[in-house]
């Protein structure tokens, strides 16, 4: 039974922070728009973008390793880092000027010092390169270095505290944050509700069929009482996070072909006990160990959820066949095509060492992951500590002329020719770089209103288009804006 008579202008697949970003972006842009929103669970934001599923870092590549790796000849370039904080830029500016509208409280995002830690004078040279090749960097102005265990301890006692005198360096960017996406997700539908778009909880879509009129018809069922039904579409969004790779291929869309999914799990360490979440107001990145994935850098955070202060440590990753934290077990076998198989064989052959550390990863002892934790917090004690499980992170593999197909850890905007479905694949650097992935979007799927949109779009991101890190006056003055705007100064 179909449930509207004429086709909806856009449906919203999944209730996460990219399907919320796009949404508040198009009803903005085209008020007179209907837009639905579907969700399998009974709230938005339980998936991976809930606060506890995700570590909630605003990656600006402040303090992430993973963007500025060395060379072989040893060099380390700044261009990767630069281009994720320009991205992060983009979000910040989105957010600010909701917030300074009065559609957004900026209770989700919280100044957090960004550092890097490391150990051993290899990873002390390397990071020696590093800020100096950042330091004069427009937007990383501010970032601090220090070999000094008195230095250290300023910033971030837990770290230095029953340390042995061994070699040790840091980092530590003060504009960092914390960000919780749950809240900020929530948020953001909250408004788009108000303003007339349709959240359907409780509502799975099981495929998507192109109509004969070029529209999209997705079958959808309800989970809580109700009839299935039909609803035909102009425009879909798959913002179904790890489930975005199956729904994409029953659209049977050419591009989704030869693309798999290969799912990481995360597990973090947690404590709230007062007396630690008062001696650490940072997120420390360190180094990922040999053939770990990038997003698997350990991390003790300063975690701020819901007004509440945590600290957490992880990621953990393990290995589950489920493409969501409440997904099947039949996700990873039930993604295989005749497409992708080849890709992913691939991706297996050329991937051992990544399966030697997931396997090592999930046969780890809770003793050897608090000793993990040692390395960063010397006086770490089991007690303290609860281990929860994240979210799912699935990453892309793709064809490849050259390997047959590679494991790609960014995300993926994947769109058919003629603009009226896309949907998101992958995970980094996620959640914090949502505004100008959902752009990508907008302008590969919209180019015919592209050119009219533009100017409503800059007065919310006014430096859309535009890079900050080569303009240094407006570089400090947009960092000064947002940061008043979004309550990051004291
Ligand atoms: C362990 C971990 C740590 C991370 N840390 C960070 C970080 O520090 N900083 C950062 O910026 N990002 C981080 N990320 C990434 C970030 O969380 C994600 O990129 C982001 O939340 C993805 O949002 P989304 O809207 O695409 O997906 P999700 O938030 O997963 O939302 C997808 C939604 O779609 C729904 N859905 C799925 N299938 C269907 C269907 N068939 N019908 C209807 N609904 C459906 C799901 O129930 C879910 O609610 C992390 C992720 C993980 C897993």
């Amino acid at each position: 039974m179909s449930d509207t008579r004429a086709p909806l202008d856009v449906v919203l697949i999944g209730g996460g922070i990219m399907s919320a970003t796009l949404g508040t972006m198009i009803q903005r842009l085209q008020p007179d728009w209907t837009i639905r929103i579907y969700e399998t669970l009974g709230e938005v934001a339980q998936e991976s973008s809930n606060p506890w599923n995700n570590a909630g870092t605003g990656h600006a590549a402040l303090c992430e390793l993973n963007y500025m790796p060395e060379a072989a000849d040893g060099s380390v370039s700044p261009d990767k880092a630069i281009s994720i904080n320009e991205q992060f830029q983009l979000s910040r500016q989105f957010w600010a000027s909701l917030a300074k509208r009065g559609e957004l409280p900026t209770s989700f995002i919280n100044p957090t010092p960004h550092m890097t830690f490391v150990r051993g004078d290899d990873d002390i040279a390397y990071l020696r390169k590093r800020y100096a090749a950042l330091k004069d960097q427009p937007l990383f102005a501010g970032m601090e270095y220090s070999e000094d265990h008195r230095v250290i301890r300023q910033w971030a006692p837990l770290l230095i505290k029953g340390r042995a005198r061994e070699p040790i360096a840091a980092t530590r960017a003060p504009s960092g944050t914390d960000v919780d996406f749950g809240a900020l997700t929530r948020a953001l539908f909250d408004v788009l509700t108000e303003r007339g778009a349709e959240l359907r909880l409780n509502c799975r879509v099981k495929g998507i069929r192109r109509t004969r009129e070029g529209n999209w018809r997705l079958k959808v069922k309800h989970l809580v009482g109700g009839t299935p039904h039909t609803v035909d579409a102009r425009f879909v969004f798959v913002g179904a996070g790890g489930g975005a790779l199956h729904l994409l291929q029953s659209s049977r869309i050419e591009e989704i072909k030869g693309f798999g999914g290969f799912p990481i799990s995360g597990k973090f360490f947690r404590t709230s006990n007062p007396k630690l979440v008062a001696q650490h107001q940072a997120k420390v990145y360190g180094k990922a160990a040999v053939g770990a994935p990038p997003m698997s850098v350990p991390h003790l955070d300063t975690r701020v959820v819901d007004g509440q202060t945590s600290l957490l440590f992880g990621p953990y990753a393990g290995f589950s066949p489920k493409f969501l934290k409440r997904g099947s077990w039949s996700d990873l076998p039930g993604s295989v095509r005749p497409g992708n198989v080849g890709p992913m064989l691939a991706v297996a052959r050329d991937n051992l060492d990544l399966v030697r550390y997931l396997i090592s990863e999930l046969l780890a002892s809770r003793a050897k992951k608090l000793r993990a934790l040692q390395e960063f917090m010397p006086t770490a004690k089991d007690e303290d500590w609860e281990l929860i499980t994240a979210g799912q992170r699935v990453q892309v593999m793709k064809k490849d002329a050259k390997r047959g197909g590679v494991l790609q850890f960014g995300t993926e905007v994947v769109a058919a020719a003629d603009g009226s479905i896309a949907g998101l694949l992958g995970a980094s650097p996620g959640a914090s770089t949502a505004v100008p992935i959902m752009l990508d979007v907008l302008q590969r799927c919209f180019p015919q209103q592209w050119a009219s949109w533009e100017p409503s779009l800059k007065e919310l991101i006014p430096t859309m288009g535009t890079t900050l890190n080569d303009h240094p006056e407006r570089a400090a003055q947009v960092l000064a804006e947002t940061a008043e705007v979004l309550g990051l100064v004291h």
